[in-house]
């Protein structure tokens, strides 16, 4: 990995380094195994579960190559082998959405060589493991008329909360029409839980106890689109039975 990196970094010096000229360290299954792993099978921004190589990718949080929003920016070739910049993505997020996008709140402070103090950068995408993104992103769930039949059904949408939130789901594309009808696939199961809770707060079926570890499992952080599960239940009031792992 280091040879790569020495490499990109010569070329730096010269000129901005092409997409192509980087070894594709990343696609190795054991880095892929291990964010695979880490991320429990999900894509770093929509959550959903995917295959370790089907549909998937090995996504550059910072762009290697290239800043869409920036037209003479080098990409943040430096980051291009480092471990905190990588994440499992799905193909359709990296591919169709994020691509080189990675617009920050104050162009000024945008790092443009490695010797830049990324701590400085105030990005607007969400990276998971420097912020929690349920602290920026609600759902909502409503009826809506579909596009090609014209029938009505209830999609999940994601809002956002703060700017970071919204400019997240934006790039991102985390309102698209498959993501939308995939998150309310779990309403039934999900309002279902929540009914039998109200049950048990009453005194009847199982204890609240029991029921609540359900809610946990229910709303852990190994499972497809946990940031919705847990928003669901703080939405009809049982937020404080969710996982917080
Ligand atoms: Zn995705």
């Amino acid at each position: 990995m280091a040879e790569s990196a020495d490499t990109i970094k010569e070329i730096a010096k010269q000129r901005k380094p092409l997409s192509t000229e980087f070894d594709k360290h990343w696609g190795k299954d054991d880095v892929r195994t291990a964010l695979w792993e880490m991320q429990h099978h999900k894509c770093c921004y929509c959550e959903r579960e995917r295959d370790k190589t089907r549909e998937s990718d090995i996504e550059h949080f910072r762009p290697k190559a290239e800043v869409t929003e920036v037209a003479d920016h080098p990409g943040y070739w430096w980051l291009a082998y480092c471990w905190e910049n990588l994440f499992f993505s799905c193909r359709k997020c990296n591919q169709e959405y994020k691509k080189n996008f990675f617009p920050v709140a104050d162009e000024q402070k945008r790092a443009r060589t490695e010797n830049c103090d990324l701590a400085e950068e105030d990005p607007y995408l969400i990276d998971p493991t420097q912020k929690d993104p349920e602290e920026h992103i609600s759902f909502d769930w409503y009826e809506v008329k579909s596009k090609s039949d014209g029938l009505k059904s209830t999609q999940v949408f994601a809002t956002g909360r703060t700017d970071y939130g919204k400019k997240t789901i934006e790039v991102l594309g985390l309102n698209e029409d498959e993501l939308t009808v995939e998150r309310a696939g779990l309403i039934q199961a999900l309002k279902s839980l929540a009914t039998l809770m109200n049950v048990s707060q009453l005194g009847h079926g199982i204890s609240v106890e029991e029921r609540a570890e359900e809610i946990r499992q229910a709303t852990s952080a190994k499972l497809p689109f946990t940031a919705f599960r847990r928003e669901y239940f703080r939405k009809v009031g049982l937020g404080k039975y969710i996982a917080d792992d």
